[in-house]
């Protein structure tokens, strides 16, 4: 598997490290829990979303594009690394939101992630929940088109085979690191949404047949929907890969109990998790993902989900910038 055949860009801060966290285990009485600071990548304050526009970016620039466009949820982390790349790489960037999340405040329209965008200059077009935005995508394309433009499309998430291929590389990552350090991952788990995270770390750990479960704590769908679309974007990337059938259907599970009302609502597990590793460990996690992500990795440690394992390993996706956004939902106390 050579990552290398493929066009990249350098975006992010590699590889990211690999944390013991000692008070959150002696805390919650389980495993050792580890962290891979994936919310270290540094890109316009980091996250997941890098490593794969690594590779999209990439393949934007390869088709000359002078505009990306891509979309997400009001307070998107995909979308405000997206713009910061788009900076980066001297390409303008325009953003569909799907205006998801209901009675938003001031606050959560203005803030965060979104404040962020408006610095990198992004161009902002909101669309109203349960919009086809695919399609709103190509409209923004051919509007484009006509003045002159080159566009590039990014799916939301960055979630497609070529986006995937950054965490496929991150799995590489992970062992290498587990490997140098004598540290025998049991199990990983991180927060899963638009799929391509699950999908790139699924096919990476088989390629590498390090024999790690993973689990996906989804924040949006529920379970069969969240594995179904994981399980079709690790085949893809597989087979794009070059290694076509190399993820079983039980190789993808997704564990969706945490999402709670719904996608970007907070729930109260969420907000202890939070509170939680900001006072056990100075860490920031968010509301959205990989708060929820840890809400479930928590409860599944007081459960013996993990039984027998005595490393897990928490991949934090990142999302700070989205915790001012929700200032007026969260208790700090
Ligand atoms: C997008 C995102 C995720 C989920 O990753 P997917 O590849 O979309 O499944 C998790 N955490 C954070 C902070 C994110 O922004």
């Amino acid at each position: 598997m050579l990552l290398s055949r493929f066009p990249r860009v350098s975006l992010a801060h590699l590889p990211t490290p690999l944390e013991y966290l000692p008070r959150l285990s002696k805390h919650l009485g389980g495993p050792d829990i580890h962290v891979k600071r994936d919310d270290c990548t540094g890109l316009g304050t980091g996250g997941n979303k890098t490593r794969k526009l690594e590779f999209l970016m990439a393949d934007a620039l390869k088709r000359k594009a002078t505009v990306v466009i891509t979309q997400g949820a009001v307070q998107s982390n995909h979308a405000r690394q997206t713009a910061a790349a788009a900076c980066k790489l001297g390409m303008k960037c325009e953003l569909v939101f799907e205006k998801r999340v209901g009675d938003a405040s001031e606050i959560y329209l203005n803030s965060g992630n979104v404040f962020l965008d408006h610095l990198f200059g992004a161009g902002i077009r909101d669309v109203r929940k349960g919009s086809d935005m695919n399609a709103e995508m190509e409209k923004v394309a051919a509007e484009l088109r006509e003045q002159g433009e080159t566009p590039y499309i990014i799916p939301g998430g960055g979630s497609n085979p070529i986006g995937a291929l950054g965490y496929v590389d991150c799995a590489l990552e992970l062992i290498t690191q587990a490997n140098r350090q004598d540290l025998v991952v049991d199990h990983v788990v991180h927060a899963t949404g638009s799929a391509g995270t699950q999908a790139g770390l699924v096919v990476g750990l088989k390629a590498m047949s390090s024999n790690i479960p993973l689990t996906g704590i989804g924040v949006n769908a529920p379970k069969p929907d969240q594995e179904a679309k994981v399980y079709k974007l690790a085949c893809e990337t597989a087979e794009f890969l070059g290694a076509p059938g190399i993820v079983q259907r039980e190789d993808v599970v997704a564990n969706c109990d945490y999402v709670g009302p719904g996608y970007g609502v907070p729930t109260d597990a969420m907000n202890e998790a939070v509170l939680l590793l900001a006072r056990l460990e100075g860490l920031l996690f968010d509301p959205v993902y990989s708060g929820k992500g840890l809400a479930g990795m928590i409860d599944l440690v007081g459960k013996g989900y993990f039984a027998g394992a005595k490393n897990v390993v928490f991949v934090h996706t990142g999302g700070s910038a989205g915790l001012f956004a929700y200032r007026d939902r969260l208790r700090t106390d």
